[in-house]
C-alpha cells in the first residue's frame, strides 16, 4: 500500500495535579503516504510536538494506534520501537543547539548512528561520514569540529546528516528553522526540499508558519487545542479552506504577489487567544473565538466529514 504512517485515535493526556489531565493530543487521525510532505500546522500548544515525540516513542500514550509500514505501535508497546523503525524513522529537532552534544565533534555524532546501526563495516565509516557531509554541503573539515565552534543554521545541517545517517524513509521536522536566523532559514528549507528529492524521504512538516507550509507541503493537517480541525491537499486548501480557524491562519499572511491576493481568502477576524489545554471549552473547542458560533457548537463536537476527495473537515457548518 501507499501508506507509510497511519495514525489512529492517537491520544495523549498529560496529568496535572490529581484527576485532572491536560489533553494534548486527543483523537487524532492521520495518514501520510510515501513521498508525501505533510504540513502540520497550529499554534503552540495546539500538540503538535505531542504528536512527533509519541510517534517517536519519547513519550508512552493513551491511547489509539500508530502504525508504520504495518508495524503497530500501542498504549501497551509502551515507548519500544522496533531496530526498524528506529533506523527508518528519524526526527529533527527545533534547536540544534540543546540537541547536539556540544562536548563531541561531529564526527562521533555522526558516527553513533553508523555503528548502532551496522550501516558500513567500521573502517568505511569516515568515508560514510564525508559522503554524509556532503549530501548537506557541509565541507570535510566539520568532521572535527564541535557544535559549539559553528553557527546555528550549520549545527542544524549537522542534525538533518544525523538524521540521514540510516538511510531513513521518514523524517518528522519539527519546526526546523523557527530557532534560526531568518537569513538561512530559505537555505535550509531549500535544503530539505533538495533531500527530500534526492533521498526518496517522506516528510512530516511541523510549523506554525503558514508561508513555509505553503511552499513545502502537498498536504496540511491544521491543529488546534489536540485535534485536527482540516486536512485537505495544500492546494485545495488555498482555494477553498473551510473551517473558520484555517481562515484566521490564512487571513494573517502578509500578501506578497497579485497572484496571493487572488487566492487570499476571506478575512476572519477571530476574537481572543488560544484556550489553556488544561481548560478546553465545552462542544467544539474553537467555540469561544469563532464569529461563526451557534448554540450546538456549545454543545456538541463536530465530528470530521470528508467534504470533497481527500479534504475533511471538523465543523458544524460543513453539516448540511
Ligand atoms: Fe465555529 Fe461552530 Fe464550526 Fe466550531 S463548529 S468552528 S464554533 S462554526
Ligand atoms: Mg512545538
Amino acid at each position: 500500500s501507499n501508506e507509510l504512517l497511519t495514525l489512529k485515535n492517537l491520544k495523549q493526556y498529560f496529568p496535572v495535579g490529581k484527576d485532572r489531565f491536560v489533553r494534548a493530543v486527543d483523537g487524532v487521525d492521520l495518514t501520510i503516504n510515501h513521498g508525501d510532505v505533510m504540513g502540520l500546522v497550529g499554534e503552540s500548544g495546539s500538540g503538535k510536538s505531542t504528536i512527533a515525540y509519541t510517534v517517536m516513542g519519547m513519550y508512552g500514550m493513551t491511547g489509539g494506534e500508530i502504525d508504520f509500514e504495518g508495524e503497530v505501535f500501542t498504549k501497551e508497546t509502551k515507548r519500544k520501537r522496533s531496530m526498524k523503525f528506529r533506523r527508518e524513522a528519524q526526527i529533527v529537532f527545533q534547536d540544534p543547539g540543546s540537541s547536539l552534544n556540544p562536548y563531541q565533534d561531529v564526527r562521533s555524532i555522526l558516527s553513533l548512528p553508523l555503528k548502532v546501526h551496522k550501516v558500513v563495516p567500521k573502517n568505511e565509516i569516515d568515508d560514510k561520514i564525508l559522503e554524509i557531509l556532503e549530501m548537506v554541503e557541509l565541507p570535510a573539515d566539520f568532521m572535527y569540529k564541535s557544535p559549539n565552534s559553528i553557527g546555528g543554521g550549520e549545527k542544524q545541517l549537522v542534525s538533518i546528516a544525523r538524521a540521514l545517517c540510516c538511510n531513513p524513509k521518514f523524517i518528522i521536522l519539527d519546526e526546523p528553522t523557527s530557532s534560526l536566523d531568518v537569513s538561512i532559514q530559505a537555505k535550509i528549507i531549500n535544503m530539505l526540499i533538495k533531500l527530500k528529492k534526492e533521498q526518496n524521504l517522506t516528510y512530516m512538516f511541523i510549523t506554525h508558519d503558514m508561508g513555509v507550509m505553503r511552499n513545502v507541503s502537498n498536504r496540511v493537517a491544521i491543529m488546534y487545542l489536540g485535534k485536527i480541525c482540516e486536512i485537505a491537499p495544500t492546494e485545495t486548501f488555498y482555494r477553498n479552506p473551510l473551517h473558520p480557524y484555517t481562515q484566521m491562519l490564512l487571513s494573517s499572511i502578509p500578501v506578497v504577489s497579485e497572484e496571493d491576493e487572488t487566492i487570499k481568502p476571506k478575512a476572519v477576524e477571530c476574537v481572543g487567544e488560544i484556550p489553556s489545554p488544561v481548560n478546553v471549552p465545552t462542544g467544539c473547542s474553537f467555540h469561544t473565538r469563532c464569529p461563526y458560533k451557534c448554540e450546538r457548537c456549545t454543545k456538541e463536537d463536530p465530528v470530521m466529514r470528508e467534504v470533497e476527495p481527500g479534504h475533511t473537515v471538523r465543523c458544524h457548518l460543513i453539516d448540511k
